[in-house]
């Protein structure tokens, strides 16, 4: 695996690389103290390679509606697509925003 370095100042002023693997809470206090929390979660989802999170919503695969209505306006009846009437169960997947 990848190593990552952190690097952190101690009270003295003495810049330190550690690897983020085995760092320490009090080195990680000593980190957070020299670095904003925005430069922090930054650099921790660039170490730690976390993908940016997605949105995500259901669409209709075949008009890209997003509205689904029950048939007839009735609700006893089956969701379909606002758009294009398909049956909302068969036409629906999940798409990013
Ligand atoms: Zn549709």
């Amino acid at each position: 695996m990848e190593q990552t370095f952190i690097r952190i100042k101690n009270n003295k002023g003495v810049y330190r690389d550690i690897d983020i693997e085995y760092a320490s809470e009090k080195q990680v206090d000593e980190f957070l103290i020299t670095l904003s929390k925005g430069q922090v979660a930054a650099m921790l989802k660039k170490a730690l390679n976390v993908k940016e999170s997605v949105n995500k919503h259901l669409e209709c695969k075949y008009c890209d509606g997003v509205n689904p209505v029950h048939w007839r306006g009735d609700k006893k009846e089956p969701l379909v697509c606002g758009g294009c009437g398909a049956e909302w169960e068969d036409a629906k997947i999940l798409v990013e925003d």
